[in-house]
């Protein structure tokens, strides 16, 4: 590099962490922690309590989620979430910071916290999504304990009446899913977010939603915001959703905007969107929040709130 291409270099790098400086040094207050339906109130109860305690926003989103993940009554994320159609319980996360580090592992069987595999893959690899035998093998590798396969006793019941009833075909309907998505901005004004499901109940066995996908069911910019997104996964991976989230606040849109913003291409994209649920909720770097879904009864915690968001449909 010649000498002025190397200063040209220098002071546009200046620039930009000048810029990205001014960023989180232009917020600074509470912090902020959004994350999907009921069960978000206790993950938002650990996000908090690791932000207080001086635990990085990367920390606080694992910690959240990891809450989820562990719930034995919980049917939709985790170990005790609902099987897929052959009666076999797969598991997808994803986990991304404000600073553009993504990590991802999905189609997993045993693992019980999918979401610390998917910190791994980001922090101690040089990818960003690691996918089943793979990705069970890196885990052990790293020390995590691979569980055998095996159902909970309600989840089995579920299957086992779905069998009867559903004739063994995936169904893709508004039940049966509940993913957890949780957003958190700490008080610098860093962001990070994590999704981790059991995915859609009784798909096909291999089946990966948009939960551990960056930029559909989850996406983190620090310079902008973040979103993340529960329900039907195909609709949200063909949209983009989060994506469109993030890049609609990047232009100049509330996060509450965003997510409107999002939910209404969903729908114009699916002729069928009556049939199916989805939720989308989002940050901002000033932190603010939004949150919208496809039809009535999405809801989430809001730091130690339980909301309601509001509908399309
Ligand atoms: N988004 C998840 C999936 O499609 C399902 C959910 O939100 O519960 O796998």
């Amino acid at each position: 590099m010649d000498r002025r291409s190397f200063i040209a270099t220098s002071v546009g790098a200046a620039a930009l962490a000048t810029s990205l400086a001014d960023t989180i040094a232009a917020v600074g207050d509470d912090p902020l922690v959004v994350s999907t339906w009921d069960h978000g109130m206790a993950a938002n109860a650990a996000a908090l309590a690791a932000l207080v305690s001086g635990g990085s926003v990367v920390d606080a989103v694992e910690r959240g989620v990891m809450v989820t993940e562990a719930d034995p009554t919980n049917l939709s994320v985790g170990l005790s979430g609902l099987p897929d159609r052959d009666g076999i319980v797969t598991l997808d996360a994803c986990i991304m910071s404000g600073d553009g580090r993504a990590g991802s592992a999905c189609f997993l069987q045993g693992i019980a916290h999918p979401i610390s595999l998917a910190r791994m893959v980001m922090e101690k690899t040089p990818h960003v999504m690691l996918v089943g035998a793979g990705a069970e093998r890196f885990a052990r590798e790293n020390g995590i304990t691979q569980k055998p396969n095996a159902l909970s006793a309600e989840a089995k019941k579920a299957w086992e009446q779905w069998l009867t009833e559903k004739k063994y075909k995936p169904v893709i309907n508004i039940e049966n899913h509940d993913t957890i998505g949780l957003l958190a901005r700490d008080a610098q004004g860093r962001m990070a977010g994590a999704c981790t499901t059991s995915g859609l109940a009784y798909k096909i066995h291999g089946r990966v939603g948009d939960s551990p996908i960056i930029g559909a069911g989850l996406f983190v910019d620090d310079e902008v915001g973040g979103a993340t997104c529960t329900g039907l996964g195909e609709s949200v991976i063909r949209t983009s959703a989060s994506t469109i989230a993030v890049e609609r606040m990047r232009y100049g849109a509330t996060p509450q905007e965003a997510c409107e913003e999002a939910i209404k291409r969903i729908v114009k994209k699916h002729d069928n969107w009556k049939d199916f649920q989805v939720g989308i909720l989002a940050i901002d770097k000033q932190g603010r929040y939004g949150a919208f879904a496809l039809h009535k009864g999405f809801t989430y915690a809001l730091n130690k709130e339980l909301k309601t968001a509001g509908a399309y449909g």
